[in-house]
This record gives C-alpha cells, sequence and structure tokens, in this order.
C-alpha cells in the first residue's frame, strides 16, 4: 500500500523542508480500509477510527517540526496514540504529491474544467547517466541484460533499452595482468561490442558493480556520463490554455461549481468583464509563485492564501493578473479523490478487498463570514 502512493509520489520529490512518508503504522501490516484526507485533524482521525480505517492517508503532515515525544497529553500526540490504537497508520504526502503528475494543481485543474497544463514552475527530470562499455561480442547480451537487472536501460515504458555497434576493442596485457582473452605482452585484437546504456543516477553504483560482476574482462573499460538535465513534467502549479476566451466573471463560476464550498467564500481580484484565456492555478498557498505567474502572461491565477502585499503589487502590475483567492483546503480537496483513484489502479494483490473512502469533512479553519 505504501509502495504504490510513495510510487505514484515518491518521498523524495518533497520539498527539503516537508515532512512526508508514514508517521505512524507498519508498512507490512494488511491494509483493507483507506481514509483520504487533507488535514490530520481530531475530526478526521474520529471519522478513520469510526469506519474502521486501517490507513489514514492526508496531504498536510502532522508533524512539520521536530518532536522531541508524542505524549497522549499533547495535540499532536494524543492522535498519534488513538490512531496506534485504533489500528490506523499515517501517511502523509504533501509537495510530493503538489509537484506530481497527476497530483494536486492537476487535480485542481481537472476539477475547473481546464485542458491539461503544465507545470508553473517545472522541475528538472531525475537526473540520469549513461554508462558506455565495451564487451566481447559473444558476451554482449549477457552483459547487456544484467545491466538491464541493475536498473540500466529503463526509459518511460520500456526496460533494456540499449544501443550496440560492433567494432575492435585491442589492448596488451602487462605482468601480473590475468587476462581473459590474449597473452601477456601481446597486443590482443578482439571483435567486442560498444553497448550504451542510460541510468538513473541513483543506480549508478548498482549499474557499475553489476557491470564488473558480469563482464569477462579482469579489468573492464566503461564510461559514466552524466546527461545534461531536461525540464521534466513535473513541478509546482500548472498553466491551463481554455480554447476560448471568457469573462472573469465567467470563469468565477467554474471555481464554485468544480470546488466544495467553504464559509470564507472564493474572494476576486480583477475586472468581471476581463477576458481570461490562460490560467494558473496551485493548489494551497501559491504566493511564491506570483512572479512565475506573471512572467508566463496568466490572465488569471486560481491559488490560496494570497497576503495582501503580494496580491497588490500583482494586481498593479501592467498586465498582471486577476487572482481568484480560494480556501487552502478547498483547493487541494479535489487531489483526494485522484489519489484514490491511483491507489486501487495500483494495486496488483487484495485489490478486490480494499476499499477507499474520501473525507468530506470541511477542515477549513475558517467556519464564520460576518
Ligand atoms: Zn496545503
Amino acid at each position: 500500500m505504501v509502495k504504490v502512493l510513495d510510487d505514484r509520489y515518491d518521498p523524495r520529490w518533497a520539498e527539503s523542508w516537508d515532512a512526508v512518508g508514514l508517521v505512524c503504522g507498519d508498512p507490512d501490516a494488511s491494509v483493507t480500509k483507506v481514509l483520504f484526507a487533507i488535514d490530520p485533524v481530531a475530526d478526521v482521525v474520529d471519522e478513520a477510527l469510526a469506519w474502521g480505517a486501517d490507513l489514514l492517508v492526508t496531504h498536510h503532515p502532522l508533524f512539520l517540526r521536530p518532536v522531541h515525544g508524542v505524549p497522549a497529553t499533547s495535540d499532536k500526540g494524543r492522535l498519534v496514540h488513538r490512531l496506534i490504537t485504533g489500528g490506523c497508520g499515517l501517511l502523509v504526502a504533501h509537495t510530493n504529491a503538489d509537484c506530481a503528475t497527476g497530483g494536486v494543481s492537476d487535480a485542481l485543474a481537472d476539477a475547473l474544467g481546464l485542458p491539461p497544463g503544465k507545470p508553473i514552475d517545472p522541475r528538472p527530470c531525475d537526473p540520469m547517466d549513461k554508462l558506455v562499455t565495451f564487451v566481447p561480442q559473444v558476451d554482449a547480451e549477457r552483459v547487456l541484460d544484467a545491466l538491464a537487472i541493475a536498473g540500466a536501460g529503463a526509459i518511460g515504458d520500456y526496460d533494456r533499452c540499449a544501443f550496440t555497434v560492433e567494432g575492435t576493442g585491442t589492448f596488451r596485457p602487462l605482468d601480473g595482468a590475468n587476462p581473459t582473452i590474449g597473452q601477456v605482452g601481446e597486443v590482443a585484437s578482439v571483435a567486442e561490442t560498444r553497448l550504451e546504456m542510460v541510468m538513473s543516477r541513483d543506480r549508478r553504483d548498482a549499474v557499475v558493480a553489476a557491470l564488473r560482476a558480469a563482464h569477462p574482462y579482469e579489468t573492464p573499460a566503461f564510461d559514466v556520463i552524466e546527461v545534461a538535465g531536461e525540464v521534466g513534467p513535473r513541478g509546482t502549479g500548472r498553466v491551463s490554455v481554455l480554447d476560448e476566451a471568457e469573462p472573469l466573471s465567467v470563469f468565477v463560476q467554474r471555481v464554485v461549481k468544480g470546488l466544495p464550498a467553504t464559509a470564507g467564500g472564493i474572494r476576486v481580484a480583477g475586472e468581471p468583464t476581463r477576458l481570461v484565456r490562460k490560467i494558473a492555478v496551485c493548489g494551497g498557498a501559491g504566493d511564491s509563485l506570483l512572479g512565475s505567474v506573471r512572467a508566463i502572461g496568466a490572465d488569471v491565477y486560481v491559488t490560496a492564501d494570497l497576503r495582501h502585499h503580494p496580491a497588490s503589487e500583482a494586481r498593479e502590475a501592467a498586465g498582471g493578473p486577476a487572482l481568484v483567492d480560494v480556501a487552502h483546503w478547498a483547493t487541494e480537496w479535489p487531489w483526494l479523490e485522484r489519489a484514490a483513484e491511483e491507489l486501487e489502479a495500483g494495486l496488483t494483490t487484495g485489490k478486490a478487498r480494499v476499499q477507499t473512502r474520501v473525507s468530506e469533512l470541511v477542515t477549513d479553519p475558517w467556519t464564520l463570514r460576518v
């Protein structure tokens, strides 16, 4: 269960300040009921335990700062105790779910009926290396298989990807050598295959170890080349372009209809008649992306927690976007359904026994507008 979610929302994608992953619970425990919610607050824990959930998946961390203990006398410690005694684990997918493809901002854009978009702030792809080695032709397929098993040659939905070309390798074994082919002191020429495979950088050591183990030579020749980084599909926020521009007042209705209602309502900055076509969205607090949103020329920006000064400055800037400020909780809530679907789709065993549920409790802290 944890692995399926980690595959979709890899904890390594989380920001350095974040605290994601399993807060409590045993990854080996069997799980049949999974509740998804935004906030790990007492009402949500009540719901999880009343329903008999074995796992609660929340977007926001329970602990973002280090603690020395989790006594039941503290607010958060009590929640941990209740979850453990109730047999319910807690797993957090926060900024790793924000930046994921199919993550929080994709779900927000989808809830507003927007076409799929690109990240406002794209992240580089995972760092990649390329291994180039030279193998006697008769051993090339065997070595290629060993490298593939160690993780080389995985590209998208393909594995064992390699390029090979045949040529001649030459060397002279010196005193002390124990050559597989050739004699000490004599130049040898061998029909070799040049073999190239890419690999995720975190597989480098494993692949090089596999090469040394599988290669027939005492001292295999190889290069590991760091591949230049590319911008990837992951990143914060999304920007989508509508087929046709529409007035801001019409666009805002998408937000009203697409997102759950909260007591605080929706705040809009901009002329209602202004035509909007390039739409930027960011689930959760989106202040930090205002500069990027302006730079990409978005007509409107839907996010949460916009503060006075950044919002005012964005409005004053020539060509600055209209702003739609929604409750933080509401901008992230559409992701829960998507995450539940992803979990169910990713399960290979015991799928029929697993039930998922999305909490409909409004955990936005603002409860009254006067
Ligand atoms: Zn958030």
